[in-house]
């Protein structure tokens, strides 16, 4: 009897506490960390179903009602890194089997067939590898990839460079980041993946990526991006090691480097948030022992997809779910709890593949758009910018409707109401 009397007013608080959390979130307001917290702490299926529902009246006031896709390629030109990531698959040392560092003409040529394919987008990031140089220097070798791509295809949108290879080249060079994220903008790149995020706390990067750039560093890169015009997406490598505290310590970081850009009016910003859940199966063994299990867990997953909805959609409109971890199931799920976009074709995928994940390398646009009709939901094509490229599909009839909008700064609902769009698609890179 005691314990039931403990139990039920504590469950009644709780929910009540969800209730006012999801309620101040409909009304437009930015939730707090620890409100994101008591959110993800949830576990009850009736409080499960508010916090879906909440997220998903959100995606539609904000992003509306239509999923876009891109039609990309992903081209990881080098797996040799001269980091140690500890839940990386994906790297090799130079010298040890399956080390590779493409060609010119084989990056030229992967270029080549992605437009035959349709694509509008190439997403380019590689290795850390101290000898892909030109003249003894990092970046006229960043520059010559870049050009290998946009010499010959001018109108494809070039996606590239983590935060984490802007860091490697400005080391490298002994130049500021500012210096080579406007060298590459101004040699053709037109947006840069806001990948290597893992989660920005230092506690727990000591642990995944040592090596890699420090949270200060991180959002330092990103935010000087979005002063040079350069924009970025923002992703978060979720379920290993952190905590809700951590998950949402990095939402907040995310939000408040958009909202210092839209304050300040930098010509860059975030285009959308891309979640990353983390695949274990092929990661080094220290760290696929700590989390203790091989794939994502979904509902995990998809609670945390709806939380960053709520959380951030005011600022960051475009939510894009992982295909490739999650699956095609598994992104179609998330489509519903709170994502208005279901990624790119990618054509070729090695960094999550290699880890051991289960979606895929490869998706084509009959795929996505079936997954995105079977939901009911419209689905149309988008460039990188979230420009809409062809006529909307409609999903109840699956044929093609009237060219809609909807989204992002139709007016209706974007923060910034200019008609420039996000992006999607990540490639995968972690
Ligand atoms: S995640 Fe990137 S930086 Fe880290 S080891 Fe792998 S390839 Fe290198």
């Amino acid at each position: 009897m005691g314990k039931n009397y403990q139990v039920a007013p504590n469950a009644k608080v709780i929910s009540e506490t969800v209730d006012a959390i999801l309620e101040s979130a409909l009304t437009g307001k930015d939730l707090l960390p620890e409100e994101g917290v008591v959110l993800l702490k949830q576990t009850e299926s009736s409080v499960l179903a508010a916090i879906t529902e909440t997220a998903d009246q959100l995606r539609y006031r904000q992003a509306g009602d239509i999923v876009t896709y891109v039609v990309n390629r992903n081209i990881n030109f080098t797996n040799i890194c001269q980091q140690h990531c500890s839940f990386c698959a994906f790297r090799r040392d130079a010298d040890t089997e399956g080390a590779y560092w493409l060609e010119w003409e084989q990056i030229q040529a992967k270029a080549a067939e992605a437009v035959r394919l349709g694509a509008t987008e190439i997403c380019m990031q590689g290795g850390l590898n101290p000898e892909a140089k030109i003249n003894a220097a990092s970046l006229p070798y960043y520059l010559q990839l870049v050009k290998t791509i946009k010499d010959e295809f001018p109108q494809l949108h070039l996606h590239a460079f983590s935060p984490q290879e802007v860091q490697f080249i400005a080391q490298q060079d002994g130049l500021s980041y500012g210096q080579v994220i406007a060298s590459l903008r101004d040699a053709g790149v037109d947006s840069m993946p806001g990948t290597a995020a893992e989660i920005l706390d230092d506690q727990v990067r000591r642990i995944l990526c040592p090596e890699k750039t420090n949270t200060a560093s991180w959002l330092e890169i990103v935010s000087t991006a979005h002063q040079l015009g350069m924009p970025t997406t923002s992703t978060m490598l979720s379920g290993h090691i952190e905590t809700p505290q951590q998950q949402m310590e990095h939402l907040e970081k995310l939000r408040s480097l958009q909202q210092t850009a839209h304050k300040l009016g930098y010509p860059g910003y975030i285009t959308e948030f891309i979640l990353l859940p983390f695949v274990g199966q092929e990661a080094p063994k220290p760290l696929r022992s700590r989390v203790g299990r091989d794939q994502p867990v979904l509902t995990d997953a998809l609670l945390l997809t709806a939380v960053a909805r709520i959380f951030l959609g005011n600022w960051i409109p475009n939510h894009q779910p992982s295909w490739v971890k999650l699956g095609l199931a598994g992104a179609k799920e998330a489509l519903r709890w709170g994502c208005n976009d279901i990624g790119g074709t990618l054509m070729e995928e090695h960094i999550t593949s290699m880890a051991g994940a289960v979606g895929g390398t490869c998706m084509s646009v009959a795929a996505l758009q079936n997954t995105i009709s079977s939901l009911g939901r419209p689905y149309q094509q988008r460039d990188t910018l979230y420009q809409h490229l062809s006529p909307m599909g409609d999903g109840e009839r699956g044929g093609w409707g009237e060219g809609g909008m909807g989204g992002w700064g139709d007016g209706e609902m974007g923060r910034w109401g200019d008609g420039e769009r996000g992006r999607g698609g990540d490639g995968e890179m972690i």
